[in-house]
Order: structure tokens, then sequence, then C-alpha cells
């Protein structure tokens, strides 16, 4: 089994935690309802997708 030679440094631990932060999600309205959608995703509230109903049965 591979074994460390020497003990990782709190200053390199760190370093390498510096890249492990999340970002909010990017969001845009939907254009039929107003809703809160991800980029190139079916609106979840009203199955609308490029202005018009890609899934039937999705409004409420
Ligand atoms: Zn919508």
């Amino acid at each position: 089994m591979a074994v460390p030679k020497k003990k990782t440094s709190q200053s390199r631990r760190d370093m390498r935690r510096s890249h492990h932060a999340l970002s909010a999600a990017n969001v845009n309205e939907c254009s039929n309802c107003g809703e809160q959608v991800r980029p190139h995703h079916v609106c979840t509230a009203c199955g609308h997708y490029d202005g018009r109903e890609v899934v039937a049965g999705a409004e409420a």
C-alpha cells in the first residue's frame, strides 16, 4: 500500500481545500410562468421549454 512520506502541512491541506467551495446554481426566469428555471432545462412548474409545452400535464 502506498503511504505518504510526510504529513501534509496545515498550509498545504488548506491550499488544496481553497478550491472546494460551492457556488450558487445559475437560474433564469421561465418565459411562460415566471418560475425560476435552470438554463437548458424544462420548467418544472409548467413544463415549458423554448416557448412551448414539452411536458404534458405539468400544469396544475
Ligand atoms: Zn414555467
